[in-house]
């Protein structure tokens, strides 16, 4: 099946099975702003909870803050995010459609590149074993035309980008005779730059209010209260402050469903260092992270580090963490050495001395920053894009989640065999029993298979189910999700199995 299909159909699961649905359907939604139901929470709780304890439990010089929204306005000033939380928007005068320019080049792009690869992995299938990738590369007239086509249009675009070259990205999309995928025209309006920040009014009176924004991303709530950490914690450099809040963005290009939205959430971890070591912690979280996103067992093929063509107004060195999604391969998460220049740009605004008083050296400076920074919904696109199969059976056809049990949203389904026996009442007493340490679901309509495959659908990795040997030997029958097998217990030892594999102290180990 196409990838875009399976993408669709995805979407399509997210509603069925409660856990995504579009904000505000009843008045036919809002422009990417999306709600998540009774299966999404948990599982985007269980996300930020793997992300919370990796950050504060493993690590003791990392502490956890939780900021207000609402900031002074002159943060966001001396951010620049006032002047430069910019994206290059490009409309087509035909269809009306605004389109971010930078990302109709990286789709050109892109599209050169699966040139490339269709040709490698053509070539790969018929000589099969003998392939030598590196000398089909080097060697093959097609693949070497487009590679030099690639090459040239991406230095192109680096440079436009670094110069803020706003005519000569343009110039490219005309160049390159991209299409609007709506009209089909290449009738395009100039590239202007478009602040993606959304303000409001704090204050009663139209007078006396002041402008305030909704933040756009988390990290600023952690360096104005980088001084406030430090000395109440007695924090020792190096040390890191963690948090997990709402942002918000006026996207231009909102699609994709909840990779790109308006109102989103972040992970953010700022790790405070003394200068000069800031490229070496730079390296350190790079591992780190890579190591916390492969543990989830999804396959380290499908993640990837993409090196930033432009930095950032304030950082000297930024990945991205890629993985590939149905779409290709897309960021989930941005490693950035952010030097000094934010507590730098607080200390000038404030006129408060932000500083670290180190004892070792005797002197004061403005520490370095490393900063890690992951969106929850993008992260929980990219568990259920991993997780979701379709499988043929003998005789039946299955859709999975296969999430990992730890961030399953149900950890166990007890299902009694049949409504009467006194079945019901043991599901019920075992729910009983475990309902304080796994999130448990107790169901009884249908027939067993029905009950299976709904439980299958939204990822429960095990089914309990209570039938008439139960009552006379205290033994269930328990079901492994992605097997399918099942095995006799005893009551008693089911804490113990499930305890064992919903635990996050596997995922830890490997981190
Ligand atoms: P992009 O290039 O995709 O716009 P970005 O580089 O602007 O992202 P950052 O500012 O580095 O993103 O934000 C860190 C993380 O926050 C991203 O890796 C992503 O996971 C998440 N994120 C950013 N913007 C959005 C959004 N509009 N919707 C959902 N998640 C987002």
């Amino acid at each position: 099946m196409a990838q875009e299909d399976i993408f669709k159909k995805l979407v399509a699961h997210c509603k069925e099975y409660g856990f995504v649905f579009q904000s505000s359907e009843i008045y036919d939604g809002l422009g990417a702003v999306y709600d998540y139901g009774q299966n999404g929470v948990e599982l985007k709780n269980n996300i930020k909870k793997y992300w919370w304890e990796s950050m504060v439990l493993l690590h003791e010089n990392v502490v956890g803050i939780d900021s207000a929204i609402f900031m002074h306005p002159t943060i966001w000033k001396a951010s620049g995010h006032v002047d430069a939380f910019n994206d290059p928007l490009i409309d087509n005068k035909d269809s009306k459609k605004r389109y971010r320019a930078d990302v109709l080049i990286e789709e050109q792009l892109a599209k050169i590149e699966d040139k490339i690869n269709k040709e490698i992995e053509k070539a790969a299938k018929r000589f099969g074993d003998t392939f030598n990738e590196q000398q089909f590369r080097e060697t093959n007239q097609r693949v070497l035309e487009n590679q030099q086509k690639w090459d040239a249009l991406h230095n192109r675009f680096a440079k436009a980008l670094n110069d803020g070259n706003l005519d000569e990205l343009r110039q490219i999309i005309v160049d390159e005779e991209i299409v609007c995928p709506i009209s089909g025209t290449r009738n395009w309006t100039e590239v202007r730059q478009f602040n993606l920040m959304f303000s409001t009014e704090m204050g009663s009176t139209a007078d006396g209010a002041q402008k305030i924004y909704l933040r756009p991303e988390t990290a600023q709530g952690i360096f104005v209260n980088y001084l406030n950490v430090q000395k109440t914690g007695r924090m020792k450099i190096p040390f890191g402050i963690a948090q997990i809040g709402k942002a918000f963005r006026n996207e231009i290009v909102a699609r994709q469903f909840i990779f790109r939205m308006r109102e989103f959430e972040q992970m953010e971890m700022q790790f405070f260092v003394k200068p000069g070591t800031e490229l070496d912690w730079f390296e350190k979280w790079k591992t780190t992270r890579m190591n916390w996103h492969q543990a989830l067992g999804f396959g380290t093929e499908n993640y990837r580090f993409h090196v930033h063509e432009k930095l950032a107004h304030y950082a000297n060195a930024a990945v991205d963490v890629e993985y590939k999604f149905p779409f290709g391969f897309k960021e989930v998460e941005g490693i950035h050495s952010r030097t000094d220049f934010d507590l730098s740009q607080h200390e000038q605004y404030s006129g408060k001395k932000i500083r670290y008083f180190d004892p070792e050296l005797n002197e004061s400076y403005v520490p370095f920053v490393v900063e890690t920074s992951i969106g929850v919904d993008r992260m929980f696109l990219q568990v259920l894009s991993a997780a979701y199969c379709e499988e043929q059976l003998e005789n039946d056809m299955r859709v999975v989640l296969k999430i990992p049990p730890m961030l399953a949203p149900i950890k166990l389904a007890v299902l009694p065999l049949v409504k009467k026996d006194g079945l019901p009442e043991i599901a019920r007493q075992i729910i009983d029993d475990l309902k304080f340490e796994f999130n448990c679901q107790y169901d009884e309509k249908d027939s067993i298979g029905k009950r299976y495959r709904r439980q299958d659908a939204i990822g429960t990795p095990f089914c309990v189910t209570v039938d008439n040997q139960t009552p006379e030997d205290n033994s269930v029958t328990i079901r492994y999700r992605d097997t399918m097998e099942q095995k006799r217990v005893s009551i008693s030892e089911l804490s113990g199995i499930i305890g064992k594999q919903v635990s996050f102290k596997s995922l830890f180990a490997k981190i």
